[in-house]
């Protein structure tokens, strides 16, 4: 399961692959792998700001 951040909007989901459409914002926009970049990664912990 990797989890999954909309560029557009910031949005982030967990799912096995990026959706098609974001359900946050409906747009066709690309979404980055952000699995790295959660705690249990050893990344650095999501900003919330
Ligand atoms: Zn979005």
């Amino acid at each position: 399961m990797g989890q999954w951040k909309c560029s557009n909007c910031g949005y982030t989901l967990e799912a096995e692959g990026p959706p098609d459409k974001c359900p946050a914002c409906q747009q066709s926009c690309s979404f980055v792998d952000n699995t790295c970049y959660i705690p249990d990664c050893g990344g650095p912990p999501p900003q919330d700001n």
